[in-house]
């Protein structure tokens, strides 16, 4: 008889569609738990990126009964709800860049995110929980629930250089001099002899390196060069002295007036020369020249570089002239060649005012040794002394 009503009871339920008295009980099957998969996006820094996560959780509804073969509501299988929590903690990277939508809730199965201006790992984060849906009715098992555990999924965000970046590193940011350096040559008519140094300066290669969320200014390929005019000889009504032999003692005096460089510290005037000269003298009075310009020079050149290599960028994500190492550089370019200009400038200051010292002292080694060499052969005292 039991058995009877429960059998009506049924019928009547799925006749009527309307709420009705279920006599068996239902169960939810969580053993299905929830399911995700996350998949996070690579980026170069200040880059965007949307990181997904594919998660389902299916529920499994079951009658179980004595009796009545037809359960109020049909067994089955049921998407639950799903609730999302995302989170970012750092890897490698020292920052973990900015969620740009919404992080929590329903059906956030999604996030958008912006990279850090840093390079390295960070690690995404989402939690992946359901939402128990009540089931209507009133029939459940004790015990019977469709709320499976939370689950949580993470995974690395690897953030890197922007195309054509580099890491900063080691480089040969050093001052290069042709080696050897270029002999003098020996057209020059225009005076005695002349140094060139406004025609080289120095070219260099700049590049903005990273370095811990920053670009750094590295110079390479620094070069320049230095070369030497001296007065053609045969000089035509000059005698050049290149043998103190070849000096008649009757012109001994002549000679030695022309070469003695009274003063060596006036600027560079150096001996008369009226008739008596010595290319020789010229070669070592410009070849000083040169090897001081060389060591003032690179000396400002060194203080420019280090200058400049100290300053660096700091990447800003808002700022977009930042975000790329071409960017940064086109920024900086003009400034950075500023500095390397007035190097050059620095040399000059440096050098002057003593600038012809050392070169008229190094000519007068020449001039004065081609005198006590005539002094010697012809007698003469007193000796010329410094
Ligand atoms: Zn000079």
């Amino acid at each position: 008889m039991k058995q009877k009503s429960y059998v009506i009871a049924a019928l009547i339920c799925h006749v009527l569609a309307y709420p009705c008295v279920c006599f068996g009980t239902y169960l939810w099957d969580t053993h299905t738990p929830i399911t995700a998969t996350l998949t996070v996006e690579d980026t170069d820094l200040c880059w965007y990126a949307t990181h997904s996560v594919q998660a389902e959780d299916k529920d499994k509804r079951s009658y179980t009964h004595s009796g009545d073969p037809s359960p109020c509501y049909p067994d089955g299988v049921f998407d639950d709800t799903l609730t999302y929590e995302w989170s970012k903690s750092v890897g490698s990277n020292p920052q973990t860049g900015t969620f740009t939508s919404p992080t929590s809730g329903e059906g956030v199965s999604t996030v958008d995110w912006t990279a850090p201006p840093c390079t390295g790992t960070v690690k995404i984060k989402v939690q992946v929980d359901d939402k128990p849906d009540p089931m209507t009715g009133s029939h459940l098992a004790d015990g019977s629930t469709r709320n499976d555990p939370a689950v949580e999924e993470e995974d690395f965000a690897n953030v890197t250089l922007p195309s054509g970046c580099n890491d900063a590193g080691a480089h040969d940011n050093s001052v290069h001099w042709p080696d050897p350096l270029p002999a003098p040559t020996f057209n020059y008519t225009a005076g005695w002899g002349v140094t060139h140094t406004d025609a080289f300066k120095a070219t260099y290669d700049l590049e903005m390196a990273y370095d811990n969320c920053t670009w750094v200014p590295q110079i390479t390929n620094v070069q320049t060069n230095c070369t030497i005019e001296v007065h053609t000889s045969p000089f035509a009504g000059h005698v050049d002295v290149t043998n103190p032999n070849d000096i008649p003692c009757a012109n001994a005096l002549d000679a030695i007036n022309d070469l003695w460089d009274a003063d060596l510290h006036d600027g560079g005037s150096g001996p008369p020369r009226n008739v008596y000269w010595s290319q020789a003298a010229i070669v070592a009075h410009e070849e000083k020249h040169r090897t001081e310009w060389i060591d003032a020079y690179t000396d400002a050149l060194d203080a420019a570089i280090a200058t400049i290599e100290a300053d660096c960028t700091i990447i800003d994500c808002s700022d977009y002239w930042t975000k790329t190492c071409q960017d940064a550089e086109s920024t900086r370019e003009d400034a950075i060649a500023t500095l390397m200009n007035q190097a050059f400038t620095d040399a000059e200051t440096a050098l002057a005012p003593q600038v012809e010292w050392g070169p008229s002292e190094a000519a007068a080694v020449v001039y004065d040794a081609l005198i006590d060499s005539i002094e010697d052969r012809c007698g003469i005292t007193p000796k010329k002394t410094r």
